[in-house]
């Protein structure tokens, strides 16, 4: 199988897989996200400053309403106001729980929700400290980093060059492996039965062997 940037390889799902939120839905996926790997235990790591929340993130109407029903607290353990959370125009995207999605601030080539000093995002801090459960707050786009959907696909948003800047990639589990839980938190354990047999017959030379990859 031959890996590129516009590879337009998919493997097709046995039915639709809608997630828990209703959006979005998936029904085929990338080849790459069992072939590609990144370190993956983020708070281990030494090397990486939490380079991949450089850029911020899209905020997904979903969280951004529990996040703004958490303002005043979440306000006071950030220790940055409300106004400054979220920048620019709200995005219509079928693929974001809600049906759009708003960018968070950045400043300093960090996002606003980044610890100031130390590692981490404080959004989930603050979600743990809280007894939350932060997939409820967390952008999704976020905690199922490094993968994303786009019109059905379950693929690696590899167009975008902080994924092929991702000082981490290349080593530690596959996209897949690392993120299989939350993927079963999203979608269902069913949709993990299936992803699992791709996930075996898929080899590091990018073969796979006898499944029903096709050419969209
Ligand atoms: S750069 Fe890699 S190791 Fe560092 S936080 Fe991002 S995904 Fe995790
Ligand atoms: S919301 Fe949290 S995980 Fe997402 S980019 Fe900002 S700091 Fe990083």
């Amino acid at each position: 199988m031959r890996m590129n940037s516009d590879a337009t390889l998919c493997l097709p799902l046995s039915r639709p897989y809608v997630a828990r939120d209703g959006s979005p839905e998936i029904d085929r996926v990338d080849p790459a996200i069992f072939i590609l790997r990144y370190f993956a235990r983020c708070m281990e790591c030494a090397f990486c400053n939490d380079v991949c929340c450089a850029h911020g993130c899209d905020v997904d109407l979903q969280r951004e309403e529990a996040i703004l029903r958490h303002a005043p607290e979440l306000a006071v353990f950030l220790g940055i106001p409300r106004s400054e959370w979220f920048v620019g125009e709200r995005v219509l995207d079928p693929d974001s729980p809600g049906g759009s999605y708003l960018a968070t601030r950045v400043v300093n080539e960090r996002c606003v929700f980044l610890a100031k000093s130390g590692r981490g995002c404080r959004v989930h801090s603050y979600a743990l400290e809280a007894g939350l459960d932060y997939h409820d707050l967390k952008p999704l786009a976020c905690w199922l980093f490094p993968l994303n959907t786009q019109s059905g696909l379950l693929t690696s948003n590899r167009a975008m060059p902080l994924y092929d800047d991702l000082v981490c990639k290349g080593q530690g589990p596959t996209y897949y492996e690392a993120v299989r839980e939350e993927l079963g938190h999203m979608f269902g354990r069913e949709l993990l039965v299936e992803l699992d047999l791709f996930c075996a017959t898929t080899t590091d030379a990018g073969s796979q062997r006898k499944l029903p990859i096709v050419r969209e």
